[in-house]
């Protein structure tokens, strides 16, 4: 059981007034808040710990390393990876699958060669790939989904042939809250001999995952949707993958020699860690891991069940109000519209009663296209949030409704 009020007060923006209204922050697909502990842990950073890492032989150098490679190792622990040179610190899960489009790419796909995607995935998720196909010639085939929104999974095992390259798909729809059996996915991959990337954006931070189980290829997501800081990421890749890849960004950290002549790259994980690294973020997102580990995925995933179906519940009793996205595996995501209202209306007008939701396309607009609208309404929730929130919004709404 999660004592929540105690919870709440680890977040202090979420005693914060808006308008003169209670804040009830309901965008947590686009952004989680931030614990104390995390808040505390960059000010604690910054304050006794900052230098350099890896270069340095001086004290502070050395322990900003420790401190940074130790996060490295929370981080391979919290998604069960087998070693922690699997973990490749980026700024996000967009500039994780930028990386292996960029790298796989390069290294093992000629013109003709095809990656399968779905219709639910997120910008991040179709875009880079595109850029590849007009670099490597690669195609794209796209997985349709059925009238609840859920994958087909029959349709992705026919699109899968001797050109097939690689499936990059999402473990959790932010735009509907589907949960995509990735199990499976990646057996029929497999069985095929096709590696799997799982954008894990929408997954991480609400289910257990563990890489080794699930036994995905890459695996990719974002510190600041998992109570982290922004601008740090995560790219899990089997070391046999990782080994076989090109680099991405040239620069510092990432060699092993450098001359004019020729040049030679470092060992796993620093070749794809150009630069200098976000060395406080990555202690910050360990210390926001440490903080669900803490409370506990299977608690975590349990709550945020209840919300998402007393939600489901309380939204349908509004008249004229559609769902959009009614897998019964869902994580707590709910997109919706109500007759005739704009959903950029329902977001202002929300907005001014404090509730903070999310409209537009969820920069998903191929599934905004198959769903035969321009964007929906998407109110996400966390396990810091509440039924007496949920009654809110659905009260809000309502008054929405009335207005118009
Ligand atoms: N993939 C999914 C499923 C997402 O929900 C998001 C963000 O909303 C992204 C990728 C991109 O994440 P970021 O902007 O943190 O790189």
């Amino acid at each position: 059981m999660l004592d929540i009020s105690k919870i709440r007060s680890d977040f202090p923006i979420l005693s914060r007034q808006v308008y003169g209204k209670p804040l009830v922050y309901l965008d947590n697909a686009a952004t989680t808040q931030k614990p104390k502990c995390v808040v505390e842990k960059i000010e604690e950073m910054y304050y006794t710990l900052n230098a350099n890492i890896h270069r340095g032989v001086h004290f502070l150098s050395q322990q900003a390393t420790d401190a940074h490679e130790a996060a490295r190792v929370t981080i391979q622990k919290y998604i069960g990876a087998k070693s922690s040179n699997e973990i490749i610190f980026t700024r996000g899960t967009t500039e994780s699958i930028n990386l292996i489009a960029s790298s796989f790419c390069r290294e093992f796909c000629k013109p003709g060669d095809e990656i399968i995607l779905s219709t639910m995935e997120h910008h991040s998720n179709i875009v880079p790939w595109q850029l590849q196909q007009e670099i490597s010639g690669i195609k794209l085939q796209v997985v349709p989904l059925n009238d609840r929104m859920e994958l087909i999974i029959d349709e992705l095992e026919k699109k899968i042939n001797s050109r097939t390259k690689l499936i990059s798909i999402a473990h959790v729809s932010n735009a509907l809250g589907t949960i995509n059996d990735v199990n499976r996915i990646i057996e029929i991959a497999h069985a095929n001999n096709v590696p799997v990337l799982i954008d894990a954006a929408q997954s991480v931070q609400h289910l257990p995952v563990n890489v080794q189980k699930m036994d995905c290829d890459f695996l990719v997501f974002s510190g600041h949707k998992a109570y982290g800081p922004t601008g740090m990421g995560v790219l899990y890749g089997k070391e046999k993958w990782l080994d076989k890849l090109p680099p991405y960004h040239g620069g510092g950290e990432m060699i092993a020699s450098v001359s004019f002549e020729k040049t030679t790259f470092n060992v796993l994980p620093f070749k794809f860690e150009a630069g200098t690294p976000d060395f406080i973020g990555s202690s910050a997102l360990a210390t926001a891991l440490d903080y669900i580990s803490d409370l506990g995925l299977d608690n975590i995933a349990k709550y945020e069940h209840e919300l998402l179906e007393y939600a489901t519940n309380q939204l349908l009793t509004i008249e004229g109000l559609k769902i959009y996205g009614t897998s019964p595996q869902k994580s707590s995501v709910i997109s919706f519209l109500v007759n005739g209202i704009h959903h950029y209306d329902m977001g202002m007008l929300l907005d001014k009663m404090g509730i903070a939701v999310r409209t537009g396309h969820h920069c998903a607009q191929p599934l905004m296209e198959a769903m035969h609208v321009d964007g929906t309404v998407r109110a996400s929730f966390a396990f810091y949030n509440t039924k007496e929130e949920i009654d809110k919004l659905v009260a809000g709404i309502n008054r929405v409704v009335s207005m118009f």
